[in-house]
């Protein structure tokens, strides 16, 4: 397969770096060599043309759905993470919010959770052994793999859900992350961690690059995978020696266009008032750009205007799209004389103003459209 297991693009065809005779897996230890079926894989590492992701284009290893944390934490490593999680807790108020850990091998962070307070902390896990465990220590966590089309995870919706090295293992990366925001309330937080490229890079360290890792994520490549996948970036940065990455994540929310509405009100409100209140013989406009066309039609006021001048000769002796009033030239005013104007020209109204009051002295009521209100000027 030569396409991008995250975005789907085309990979380079030519792989960035080839090693031959790598171990098939790094956790696969072998009882007996007479007996073991052990091969070594040509390890092909390639880097996306559209999005840019490095990865490997190889077969996953056979236990790519369970976690597997070598060690029990350090006391170092307990004190760091029991500060950073309590900061990220209280940072987004959810200490007493539900939180999903994906990922949870035996239940490591799962016992940090609970540590520092949280209550409705639920976990995910393949290995049924981890399940086991994890559940003979009063921890909940919930068996299966979310790729897998996962139906239902004990204790969501969650308000927050945390990742800590385990999605740079997910063959099915984007499904992955779409299946887990079905169980993610709208605007739940989230904190991703995976191994740290930019180092990796840095150090020239090909040591790190394994069959287990599919996906080796700079801050770059993983901040747009997860812009890209649903999230907003609330900070990245580098943790533990710069060993990995930490990204704090919210899921995005359809923006909101409040002012949009707003605005709309005003100007229609403002300008209907407007016309009732100095009822002119004759009302003209000054301006056919998008914004007056768009303004007359959506305010519902071409009943009270006469018809509109544009000093560009194109639009003169046309009707206007929608609200059908005619576009006059605007020394057709001289032979007119019409009472009121209203000026639609966003950066030339002032101009246009000037112009009015020394060549078309006869207007009465002269008013402006301006981005928040219309002013009127006389
Ligand atoms: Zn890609």
């Amino acid at each position: 397969m030569n396409n991008c297991r995250s975005c789907g693009a085309e990979l380079f065809e030519t792989p960035l770096l080839t090693y031959k005779n790598s171990p098939e897996s790094a956790q696969n230890f072998i009882n007996n060599l007479t007996s073991s079926n052990d091969a070594p894989v040509t390890l092909k590492i390639y880097q996306c043309s559209k999005c840019g992701l490095i990865q490997h284009n190889s077969q996953p290893v056979s236990y790519y759905k369970k976690v597997i944390r070598a060690v029990s934490f350090s006391k170092e490593m307990t004190d760091f993470r029991l500060q950073q999680l309590d900061d990220w807790l209280q940072k987004y108020s959810l200490k007493n919010k539900s939180i999903l850990e994906v990922g949870s091998g035996r239940g490591e962070y799962l016992d940090l959770f609970k540590k520092i307070g949280v209550k409705k902390v639920f976990g995910l896990e393949f290995e049924k052994s981890n399940i086991e465990y994890i559940l003979s220590k009063g921890n909940n966590a919930t068996q299966g793999y979310l790729e897998d089309g996962l139906e239902d995870i004990k204790g969501q919706p969650f308000d927050a859900f945390a990742i800590f090295s385990f999605m740079e293992h997910w063959p099915n990366l984007k499904l992955g992350v779409e299946i887990l925001n079905k169980f993610l309330n709208p605007n739940a937080y989230g904190l991703i961690e995976v191994p740290n490229f930019d180092m990796i890079k840095a150090k020239g360290l090909y040591t790190e690059f394994t069959v287990d890792h599919i996906f080796y994520f700079d801050q770059k490549s993983l901040s747009n995978f997860l812009t890209s996948n649903g999230f907003e970036i609330l900070s990245i940065k580098n943790i533990w020696n710069d060993y990995i990455i930490s990204a704090e994540v919210v899921r995005r929310e359809p923006l909101n266009v409040e002012i949009f509405n707003k605005k709309f009100k005003i100007i229609k409100v403002s300008l209907n008032d407007y016309l009732d209140e100095i009822n002119a013989n004759k009302t003209v406009i000054w301006g056919a750009g998008h914004q007056a066309l768009t303004v007359i039609s959506l305010s519902n006021i071409k009943k009270k205007i006469s018809y509109i001048v544009d000093s560009a000769t194109f639009k003169q002796n046309k009707y206007t799209p929608e609200s059908h009033l005619l576009i006059n030239k605007p020394d057709f005013m001289l032979k007119d004389k019409p009472e009121s104007i209203i000026v639609m020209a966003a950066g030339f109204s002032d101009e246009i103003v000037k112009i009015i009051n020394t060549k078309y002295p006869f207007i009465q009521n002269i008013a402006v459209l301006r981005e928040d209100n219309l002013e009127i000027i006389k």
